[in-house]
């Protein structure tokens, strides 16, 4: 693997040991004389972030995943903006709205405000466990860009991630994985794996690599600069009716 190119948090020693053997509920989805296993776990996504504003990168990278991986729905979970922490350019409810626009036209993908409506900081450990108490007996699925895996040695329980979900890392321009990133001994790149079980793997996603970033997407609003291939349409004219670009 390549060297990683930014700057990340190191990686700290965790027991795996600790992180229980994913329950093997099931064989392959699709069985060798053709036919579906019915008592397979479904697959469900979790995609959090700012998405101050969604763009194409998250939604293409993110759409990318919906089959390779059998998804049954990945819900997509703005941040919320609490009031002691810097401000977001947008305001929880638009960046809510906004993933809703963008999302229209995959029924696979829908917007889940748990976070936007709490007025807290949402940290990721309880948005999983707040999942796993809802889908018990499914497969679920933490999916991240690259630079948020990286980061994660630093966010909140996140030793106690792999307990609830498995997790999903896509790619991003300018990001690699590091040979020393966190979690190694639970990284598979058997899919299966991750379709057969409730939790515990990490693995790297082929997914469409899409260099856009919501820092550039709000410096080019600020300046006026079209949007058309960054932005999906629908986002762009609720940015534009509602006159948001004239935040500071
Ligand atoms: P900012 O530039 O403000 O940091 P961002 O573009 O990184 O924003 P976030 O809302 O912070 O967007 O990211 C939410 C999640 O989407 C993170 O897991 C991040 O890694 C991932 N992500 C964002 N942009 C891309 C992209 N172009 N390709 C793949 N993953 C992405």
């Amino acid at each position: 693997m390549a060297l990683l190119r930014r700057t990340i948090a190191q990686p700290v020693s965790i027991d795996w040991t600790s992180i229980p053997n994913p329950g093997e509920k099931c064989g392959p989805r699709i069985l060798e004389n053709g036919e579906s296993c019915l008592s397979q776990p479904d697959l469900i996504g979790i995609f959090g972030g700012t998405f101050d504003p969604i763009h194409n990168g998250h939604i293409n990278s993110v759409a990318s995943l919906l089959d390779e991986f059998y998804f049954k729905t990945i819900y997509l979970l703005p941040s919320s903006t609490p009031p002691h922490r810097a401000p977001t350019f947008f305001t929880a409810e638009d960046r809510l709205k906004m993933v809703e626009l963008a999302i229209e036209n995959y029924a696979r993908l829908k917007a889940d405000d748990r976070e936007s409506r709490s007025g807290v900081v949402s940290y990721t450990i309880d948005t999983l466990i707040s999942f796993r108490s809802q889908f018990p007996d499914d497969s679920l699925a933490f999916i991240a860009g690259m630079d948020a895996f990286l980061q994660m040695p630093g966010w909140k329980r996140w030793q106690d991630y792999l307990h609830y979900a498995h997790i999903i890392v896509m790619q991003r321009p300018g990001y690699d994985p590091a040979d020393d990133a966190w979690g190694q001994d639970c990284v598979t790149v058997d899919k299966a794996q991750i379709l057969n079980s409730t939790a515990g793997r990490i693995y790297y996603a082929d997914s469409m690599l899409v260099d856009i970033s919501s820092t550039v997407i709000r410096k080019k609003l600020k300046a006026g600069q079209n949007l058309d291939s960054e932005i999906p349409g629908p986002v762009i004219n609720y940015i534009r009716t509602k006159q948001l670009y004239a935040h500071t």
